[in-house]
């Protein structure tokens, strides 16, 4: 990397840093039904948020684009800090002009909290604690996506890996904004019923929203991708409640797998089309099984076929070759 990259680089970070700060700000003081005061606070740093992030995507494209009159940007007063910057709503049509595309209704709610935040400065909150709440957790819902889609993949690996972590605290404190979960959990409850035996409560968020793949397990919620190796843990030790601890010492957190063979195979894991009924469910297959049985000779599971007398194929051969 050329020194004129190195500190185009570190230019480009610090906007990102100070957005996503702001974001996790907001969440933190939308948690848990907010008094009024912390709603304030919430709208006034999701507002930052929301503009120096799009104004970050912007930056990536062309410094530039941030100028209120970008003819006249020079670097040292962009370095500076030093100029009076675009506002929230001529990020909104710049980003189109590079082609990132916003929704029209994020942008009417992107608009909308703009004016909310200089009558907040102002007059404090006029409008109801509620429709405030509902309000911001549609300009969330809208940002979390676009970090995920118009940002992540855009970034250079240390602005990634800042992000990335970051991005770790605000999900594990998502599902606790009720009005964030309820505006998010049902845009999202289309996309969900496509899949409903390999949906799982997320380890990271708590929600109905994780999608074990083959590959690549998602949550829908809060974009948290798990490891195919670390799910199965990650999810006995977080969502069955059982920790990490006694398995660090090597003692198996799943059984081995009778149709694919990996140890991925785990006991009581709730599934979102028969959430009542724990079941086994394998995270290498991205299965749920109502058809395994432990083999009451040998002790391991398998799939049980009519009339084996609660025996494992294994078992069961080795019984009749003896006779
Ligand atoms: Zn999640
Ligand atoms: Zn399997
Ligand atoms: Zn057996």
């Amino acid at each position: 990397m050329g020194d004129r990259e190195k500190s185009e680089s570190r230019i480009e970070f610090s906007p990102l840093v100070n957005g996503v700060d702001y974001l996790l700000s907001a969440v933190e003081h939308l948690e848990g039904g907010p008094s009024a005061r912390n709603l304030k606070y919430a709208v006034l740093h999701l507002q930052a948020g929301v503009e120096v992030l799009l104004k970050s995507r912007l930056i990536i494209n062309d410094w530039k684009l941030v100028f209120g009159r970008p003819g006249k940007a020079t670097l040292e007063s962009f370095r500076k800090g030093d100029f009076y910057s675009c506002s929230a709503e001529e990020a909104l049509s710049r980003l189109s002009d590079i082609g990132v595309e916003i929704p029209k209704d994020a942008r009417e709610e992107i608009t909308y909290l703009s004016r909310q935040r200089n009558r907040l400065q102002h007059f404090g909150l006029t409008d109801t604690a509620a429709a405030v709440e509902a309000r911001t957790a549609n300009v969330l819902n809208f940002l979390l996506d676009f970090i995920r889609n118009h940002l992540q993949p855009v970034l250079l690996d240390t602005e990634a890996d800042h992000l990335a972590t970051q991005m770790n605290l605000v999900r594990s404190r998502l599902h606790r904004i009720q009005s964030l979960v309820t505006t998010r959990m049902q845009a999202l409850a289309q996309q969900l019923s496509r899949a409903p035996w390999q949906t799982l409560h997320c380890p990271q968020c708590g929600q109905w929203a994780l999608v074990v793949d083959t590959q690549e397990s998602t949550c829908l919620f809060c974009h948290a991708q798990h490891d195919r190796q670390e799910l199965p843990l990650d999810y006995v030790a977080i969502i069955l409640e059982q920790g990490y601890r006694a398995f660090r010492k090597g003692e198996p957190y799943a059984d081995r797998c009778p149709q694919c063979d990996d140890e991925s195979l785990v006991h009581g894991v709730l599934v979102a089309a028969d959430p009542d009924r724990p079941m086994r469910f394998c995270f290498s297959c991205a299965e749920a099984f109502d058809n395994i049985d432990d083999c009451t000779r040998c002790g391991l599971p398998f799939i049980t076929v009519d009339d084996e007398g609660g025996l494992c194929g294994g078992c069961w051969d080795e019984l009749t070759s003896r006779d």
